[in-house]
């Protein structure tokens, strides 16, 4: 069952209805019925205890195809790995309930003929002439043509005027071509296809390595044509906001029809009809973000995480799983290739490149003529902005000279709203969100404080709460919307446009920012890092970051990494066609290793320096972390809770504890938090470390001991 449960439940199969492994089977369960999966094989060794004579009947079966078998061992393996119930781990795979069950037909109307005679109103009139040049229309469209209530329509289908029709299901997904004419690939692009060729179909991890705009896309592309040529279907991961019109356009350019999309912007009916046309073949190409992977599809024979070091893969609550590396196990389970593709992979994945597990495979230079941007580091201490502003004046200057050159420019800042911070000017109390241990975010345009964790949002108090002093708060500290106001005061007749998740968040809105740039509407693009990866703005010359030292503080192991792969990705949208790119990095520290690995283009000599610390202490991919997030909203309880766990930890000399401590976050969604990070060596399975470890400590029912196995966040 789809349900946090740690076992299969017992049914009996009722005589006459045969039942294979993978059949989706609706069932009795407590007074209503659910869908549950006939599974092969208890998950625990335990019996039920429940006899026979005792065991309730399956009710039916669904007609729906089976689960596949792939799709099974895969939830049994995230549900062994990441010590998630295997039912919570079925769910995603369940996540569409209504395509288990039977489509209902689709009914629509059209004249009768000969039409009787009837009493004629206007309304039925507008429908009658309407339907004269239409073989047949359904209900909802008659009313939406017509403005007709429905009643009108049904009156006339029994006055026998109209007759209904039963239509042919949906029209589906046309079906990508890998004949369709490719672009001729370089030299580089053609070994690579050719390297993949020769490693054949079976299970195999390959890297592909190459900077922003190499022509990875194109590569993969090939990859898939030849998935589809052994008759394959094949899986692109890409990170959210990435599925962006222009990677589907350019997959329509080559395939001569669209992939099938997923992703939560979906509608209810379009996820049902994918699901479906997966499970049944039909689609044959998904590109999707990581829920994709838990699809049914029954002939997977490749897949692609574009953008793998991506930590929009790694999904934090609920079954705490990593969409790149279950995609490896997906693969390995299917024995077929899976490819991974960045010009800035994660430390893991080159680890295991460089130690013989992945093949690597290199894209050096630029496709074409284009080359890689220029990049400045400029010292803020020696170049200072003017007071209350954030952009220095040789940025001000290099924004000025691009846009009096007929280029576009990006301005980055990886920070929402107008101002991160907000604080009374007479007794300094800052605004803080009530339920998280966060400050409210100014944002102007929509005139709220907002909290970016948890959606809290209000308008700004008149008065201080504490001193009751009026109008006394200040905006501390620039966001985007404050930059644009900034860059708008000294070029007022620049074409601004703000680019964040609170202005594009759907595919569409996507579509239309990037249809603007690429038209030359916009001179200026003021964003956060979702403008930062993917695109390809051909005229885009500059590209300042206003704050690069932004993600390096906290207590993050993977900080200085991440702010190297986020700022090496901005800084390829710049000089991506012929015209040459520059790139202003503004810091306060330039003499930091991310900083000059960035100026030097030396990414391997970053990565190498990197690998170097985390071995030193024991950290990933060297060694295991395995998350403990104690939370609840008695705050004493779950302190107790933590000091509990503390008390019972695992010891050894290849196993440590750290904590328990107030997370970062202490107070997120009026729940408070305490963190545990147990670390082993590579060799020591942590899972069996945690499953000896937690069952032995007693947990009160309202807290929650969430366990999140490798990490990404550390709040
Ligand atoms: P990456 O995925 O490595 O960042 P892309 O595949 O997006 O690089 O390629 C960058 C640009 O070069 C794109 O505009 C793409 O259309 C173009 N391009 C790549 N390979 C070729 C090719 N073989 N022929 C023509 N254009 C290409
Ligand atoms: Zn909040």
């Amino acid at each position: 069952m789809p349900l946090p449960l740690g076992d299969a439940y017992d049914y009996a199969a009722p005589e006459g209805l045969p039942l294979e492994p993978g059949d989706f089977v609706k069932v009795p369960l407590g007074p209503r019925q659910a869908i549950g999966v006939v599974w092969d094989k208890p998950l625990q060794e335990t019996e039920s205890g429940v006899s026979d004579e005792k065991l309730k009947a399956v009710l039916h079966r669904l007609p729906a195809p089976p689960m596949p078998p792939e799709n099974r061992r895969l939830v049994e393996w995230i549900s062994n790995y990441t010590l998630a119930p295997p039912g919570a781990v079925l769910r995603m795979a369940m996540s569409v309930p209504a395509a288990l069950e039977p489509e209902k037909p689709r009914i629509a109307y059209a004249l009768s003929e000969p039409i009787p005679d009837i009493r004629m109103t206007a309304a039925r009139e507008r429908v009658l002439s309407l339907l004269k040049d239409i073989p047949s229309l359904a209900t909802a469209d008659i009313v939406r043509e017509t403005g007709v209530s429905a009643g009108v329509v049904k009156g006339l289908v029994q006055a026998d005027a109209l007759q209904a029709v039963v239509l042919p299901p949906d029209n589906r997904f046309a079906t990508p071509d890998p004949e369709c004419p490719g672009p001729d690939l370089s030299d580089a692009q053609a070994d690579a296809v050719d390297a993949l060729r020769e490693a054949g179909d079976g299970f195999a991890v390959t890297l592909l390595d190459g900077v922003t705009g190499a022509g990875k896309t194109e590569v993969y592309f090939e990859a898939i044509a030849d998935a589809l040529r052994r008759g394959k279907q094949a899986l692109v991961l890409l990170p959210e906001i990435a599925l962006s019109a222009q990677w589907l356009d350019r997959f329509e350019a080559r395939f001569g029809a669209r992939p099938a999309e997923w992703h939560s912007d979906l509608s209810q009916r379009q996820r049902r009809k994918t699901w479906r046309s997966i499970a049944e073949g039909e689609v044959r190409v998904v590109v999707g973000a990581r829920s994709a992977l838990f699809l049914p599809y029954p002939e997977l024979g490749l897949i692609v995480v574009d953008e793998e070091h991506e930590s929009a893969f790694k999904q934090e609550d609920g079954v705490a799983y990593h969409a790149r590396d279950m995609a490896i196990v997906r693969a390995q389970i299917g024995a077929f290739p899976i490819l991974l593709a960045s010009a800035t992979p994660s430390l893991e994945t080159v680890t295991n490149a460089e130690s013989g597990r992945y093949t690597r495979l290199c894209l050096p230079t630029r496709h074409g003529s284009a080359s890689l941007p220029d990049i400045q580091l400029l010292d803020l201490r020696e170049d200072p902005p003017e007071r209350q502003s954030w952009i220095s004046p040789t940025l001000r200057d290099a924004l000025a000279d691009t846009l009096a050159s007929g280029s576009q420019s990006l301005l980055f800042l990886n920070r929402r709203g107008y101002a991160p911070l907000t604080l009374c000017r007479a007794c300094g109390h800052r605004l803080q969100c009530p339920n998280c241990t966060a400050w409210l975010v100014e944002h102007r345009f929509s005139a709220r404080l907002q909290c970016h964790h948890c959606g809290y949002a209000g308008r700004k108090p008149d008065a201080c709460g504490v001193c009751e002093t009026k109008d006394s708060f200040v905006a501390c500290g620039p966001g985007v919307e404050r930059l644009a106001e900034e860059v708008m005061n000294f070029l007022p007749d620049a074409r601004l446009c703000i680019a964040t998740s609170d202005s594009i968040h759907r595919p569409s809105e996507a579509a239309a920012f990037v249809a603007q740039v690429l038209e030359g509407d916009i001179d200026i693009i003021v964003g956060t890092q979702i403008v930062a990866k993917g695109h390809h703005f051909p005229n885009l010359t500059l590209v300042g970051v206003v704050d690069a030292d932004l993600g390096l503080s906290g207590g993050d192991l993977r900080a200085a990494e991440r702010t190297y792969q986020l700022l090496h990705q901005v800084s390829g949208r710049a000089g991506r066609d012929d015209k040459p790119g520059r790139v202003v990095l503004q810091t306060y520290h330039p003499d930091h290793p991310v900083m000059i690995a960035l100026a030097e283009g030396d990414r391997d000599g970053f990565l190498a320096a990197e690998a170097v610390a985390r071995h030193a202490g024991g950290w990933p991919p060297f060694g295991r972390l395995a998350a403990l997030i104690v939370s609840g909203n008695d705050g004493d309880a779950v302190a107790q809770t933590a000091r509990d766990l503390a008390h019972g930890a695992p010891t050894g000399e290849r196993v440590r504890v750290l904590g328990p401590a107030p997370a970062p976050l202490a107070l997120l969604r009026g729940r408070h938090r305490w963190r545990l990070l147990l670390k082993v060596d590579r060799g020591i399975s942590i899972q069996d470390v945690l499953r000896d470890w937690l069952p032995r400590i007693p947990v009160p029912n309202p807290v929650r001991v969430h366990v999140d196995i490798d990490p990404h966040s550390f709040l």
